[in-house]
């Protein structure tokens, strides 16, 4: 026959009665040919078709709901695809019923070969109250969409038309990519980079695809891949990868990967397909028809965050105290302990006020992680996403840079380099610049000091206009850089809406306990050494002559006291006070004290004193630091007669107020990054420009709002 020799080969498929064969007898007309695939007695139906001078063969694939190798109907389609690599598959769709046909669609996407959707029976999908936003869909999946009416014909030509001019124009074709989630991203990465390493173990097919089907448990590409020693190792770590995710999830990988499928679908069908009021009461996900509502969904997403911060504060409230108590114990039972000395001063003065200082707030870091987990594993998170996805469309950034945005919650380093998914480079950029507004966890411990110092009854609520804030203040800044630096708009994509599922309790500890190594490693190596640098710096150099005579002044006083001239109260009083001189002298002549007043006067329109000056140039090592170095300050300026937690400290210190506490919460939000994070942020605009402005936009909106709230707020007669 000739039809071999045709220059172009068009392959139809999709699911079994969504009108394939209508289709290709329209197609082909009387052109047709009717034989077996080889091997087996599966009908192979192929035709031809004269389309503007153009040959193309025609092939009917079997219809399928699937590419596993679950019958033989879905091992000839993905046999046929993957050996014969037509020019184009012409997915046929079932407009009625999308979302099920849909994931046939995702999955030949994953091929090399273009896809060009025909949204067939499009008829029944209008008479059943469907609108499609074909632009949309289009956009969404990366993928060319034509309505069809196969058993009329209708829409045939431009099908054919889309489907040469995205054979014609390979370039311009970019599916989108299904997202299986941070995990097994990690795992399908790995495999497909040890697979790529060997390409003889592939035959041809491609890698990321070959890793899925490993992660899926395919028999026929795990004998394929398995079959010479080297592909064992590989099938030996897709067993072993398989049984990690089957723990953590509490199921099989294969059917996570089909709920991301689902998940990724049931994105596309939310933003693209509209249902006529008659039909709205169909949808059965009646849960999304809240959680996602337009108006009601992002008060929900607030709420929810509102109410996660006041758990962490008021479940966290206990044993934050019980941990207190035991670093104050630690502290008073070293001094009594330890020989007296250089080495003992830095324990009790240095190391335990600053580490403990840091630790007390486990509790509250682990609640916070834990309520996270759980929004993400039950899948709200994704909604979440969703919902923010307008949001960010409408002040001008890509609905992708919410993931680096949520990312930043916990960390900006990582956040920084999730960045990656934006192809587009002012994307990118403006991506990374806000990016740093989202509070990262590292700050948390502040604001959990400060808040609970100042406000313990409403410290949640403080906390939440803190993170808002930070939001506040990156849509301004995503603003200001669209109109200066980044002009332009960003495009469409889908955001995945996994299925609800109850997250299991491992997978929920195994995400809390991830943090709190995380917190107490860093407790015990990074805020160590901090502790103990700033000490030292506090220490030295050593005052040995002061301006006044402290030690016979309180001598005096004794004596006073002693003789009856003034009452016990007074005598602890005047005490505490030369004590306190001393200190206060002593500190001044430290290095800690000559760098406090030097920036002090930069500091002051902010109501700052020096002692919160240091601790702010503190926080660029690690933003924990800065309570470490709080503690180890407060700490030492402490009258050894009553020790009280730092909180305690703070809230009775007569220098401070509400509203210094607020201007300083501000400032920690907003100013620069910590140092590892401008290290990502270098590495990955590779631009000391970049960086410099990251400098720039964060220092400047830090000390602009800090200000304002604190002359505004002593304008206003707040402080
Ligand atoms: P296949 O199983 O995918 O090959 O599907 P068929 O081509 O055999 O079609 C299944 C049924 O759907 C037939 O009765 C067709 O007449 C009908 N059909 C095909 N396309 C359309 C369409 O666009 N609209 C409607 N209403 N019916 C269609
Ligand atoms: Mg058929």
């Amino acid at each position: 026959m000739r039809l071999s020799k045709a220059p172009l080969t068009i392959a139809l498929a999709g699911n079994p009665n969504s009108g394939k064969t209508s289709i290709f007898n329209h197609l082909t007309g009387a052109n047709q040919h009717v034989g077996n695939y080889p091997g087996v007695t599966v009908e192979k139906k192929q035709g031809r078709l004269n389309f503007k001078g153009h040959h193309i063969a025609v092939v009917d694939l079997p219809g399928t709901y699937s590419l596993s190798a679950h019958s033989i109907e879905e091992i000839v389609a993905r046999h046929y695809i993957i050996n014969d690599k037509p020019d184009a598959i012409l997915n046929i769709v079932d407009a009625s019923n999308l979302e099920r046909n849909l994931f046939l669609t995702t999955q030949l996407m994953e091929f090399n070969v273009p896809v060009i959707i025909a949204l067939n029976m499009s008829d029944m999908a209008h008479s059943r109250g469907m609108e499609i936003d074909r632009e949309k869909l289009s956009r969404l999946l990366g993928v060319a969409v034509v309505p069809t009416v196969g058993h009329k014909g209708k829409g045939l030509d431009e099908l054919v038309q889309q489907a040469l001019d995205t054979i014609n124009n390979p370039k311009g074709y970019h599916p989108a990519q299904v997202n299986y989630g941070r995990e097994l991203e990690h795992e399908l990465g790995s495999l497909a980079h040890a697979l790529e390493f060997d390409k003889s173990l592939l035959n041809g097919y491609e890698p990321r695809w070959t890793a899925l089907k490993l992660l899926e448990n395919d028999n026929e590409i795990r004998e394929m891949v398995g079959f010479s020693a080297p592909g064992q190792k590989i099938t030996e770590a897709a067993e072993d990868a398989r049984r990690k995710l089957q723990s953590l999830f509490g199921d099989e990988p294969a059917s996570i990967i089909s709920d991301r499928r689902y998940g990724f679908i049931s994105g596309a069908c939310s933003e693209a397909v509209a249902l006529t009021e008659h039909h709205r009461h169909n949808v059965s996900d009646t849960i999304d028809l809240l959680l996602i509502h337009p108006v009601l969904g992002l008060p929900i997403f607030g709420v929810l965050i509102w109410m996660m911060f006041n758990l962490t504060f008021s479940l966290g409230e206990k044993p934050v105290e019980w941990i207190e108590v035991g670093v104050s114990f630690l502290g008073r039972a070293a001094e009594r302990i330890l020989p007296g000395g250089i080495l003992a001063d830095m324990i009790v003065d240095g190391i335990i006020p600053g580490v403990g200082g840091v630790l007390v707030f486990l509790p509250n870091i682990m609640i916070l992680f834990f309520c996270i987990a759980l929004l993400e594993d039950t899948g709200y998170m994704a909604r979440a996403a969703f919902v923010m996805d307008r949001l960010m469309h409408r002040i001008g950034l890509h609905g992708k840079s919410f993931i680096p945005m949520v990312i930043g919650f916990g960390c900006s380093g990582p956040a920084y380099m999730t960045a990656r998914i934006l192809e587009d480079k002012s994307d990118r950029l403006i991506t990374m610049h806000v990016t740093s507004f989202m509070s990262c966890g590292a700050r948390l411990p502040i604001y959990i000091l400060v808040c609970g110092a100042f406000w313990p009854v409403h410290a949640g609520n403080v906390v939440f206009s803190i993170y808002l804030l930070g939001i506040v203040v990156a849509i301004a800044t995503v603003k200001l850089l669209r109109a200066s630096r980044f002009r332009g708009m960003s495009a469409d994509f889908i955001m995945e809406l996994p299925p609800y599922r109850i997250p299991t309790a491992r997978s929920l500890l195994i995400h809390m306990w991830e943090r709190a190594r995380v917190y107490l490693q860093k407790a015990g190596t990074m805020i160590l050494a901090a502790s103990i640098i700033i000490w030292f710096l506090m220490t030295f150099p050593q005052k040995n002559k002061f301006d006044t005579d402290y030690d016979s002044l309180i001598n005096q006083t004794e004596t006073t006291a002693l003789a009856g001239e003034i009452s016990d109260t007074e005598k602890n009083r005047l005490i505490a006070q030369y004590e306190g001189q001393r200190e206060a002298e002593r500190i001044e002549f430290s290095f800690v004290g000559r760098l406090g007043r030097l920036i002090e006067p930069a500091i002051k329109p902010l109501g700052f004193d020096w002692r919160l000056g240091i601790a702010l140039i503190s926080g660029f090592a690690a933003k924990e630091v800065v309570v470490s170095t709080m503690g180890t300050i407060y700490g030492v300026s402490d009258n050894e007669a009553e020790s009280g937690s730092l909180r305690r400290k703070l809230a009775e210190d007569p220098q401070y107020s509400k509203l210094i506490a607020y201007a300083f919460l501000v400032f920690v939000l907003l100013y620069i990054p910590c140092m590892a994070a401008m290290v990502v942020f270098l590495r990955e605009t590779g631009s000391w420009k970049e960086v410099g402005y990251q400098l720039l936009y964060t220092t400047s909106w830090a000390y602009v709002l800090a200000l304002i709230v604190y002359q505004g707020g002593k304008i206003l007669g707040l402080g």
